[in-house]
């Protein structure tokens, strides 16, 4: 069945191949993953100033697995956390929550404004101008 094939993925943590429902990874790992962000996050609440590289090593967990749980609101850093990770548009900022800084943030609102009208402007330049 067709229907059936389109909902099979790779696991993008161990590569098997799995019937994709909501997550990019398999049930097994899935499953794995909730443990870990368990783990740092009960290693985060008694170890509130600790870095990134002390959270790595003291619970295993991968860093690009801790960024995406911050990313998507998992994982909240407290104020004196030293966690920061690059803004996603490479500006050069550090951030603590979210994908961009606050300055990127601004601009790509603001660019998506511009973007969404554009083309029915578009559509109206090209009849006035037949009318004419
Ligand atoms: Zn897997
Ligand atoms: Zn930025």
């Amino acid at each position: 069945m067709p229907s059936d094939l389109k909902g099979l993925s790779n696991c993008v943590q161990c590569g098997k191949i799995y019937l994709r429902i909501t997550s990019a990874f398999c049930p097994d790992c899935l499953k794995q993953d909730r443990e870990n962000l368990e783990n740092v996050r009960d290693y985060l609440r008694f170890n509130r100033g600790a870095s990134m590289e002390e959270t790595v090593s003291d619970t295993g967990v991968d860093p690009g697995r801790i960024v995406a749980w911050i990313q998507a609101g998992h994982l909240m850093l407290s104020p004196q956390s030293a966690i920061k990770y690059p803004c996603e548009n490479k500006c050069g900022s550090l951030i603590q929550s979210g994908k961009y800084c606050r300055e990127c943030l601004h601009d790509l609102s603001r660019s998506l404004e511009v973007q969404v009208p554009e083309p029915r402007n578009r559509g109206h330049g090209f009849l006035s101008k037949d009318k004419f």
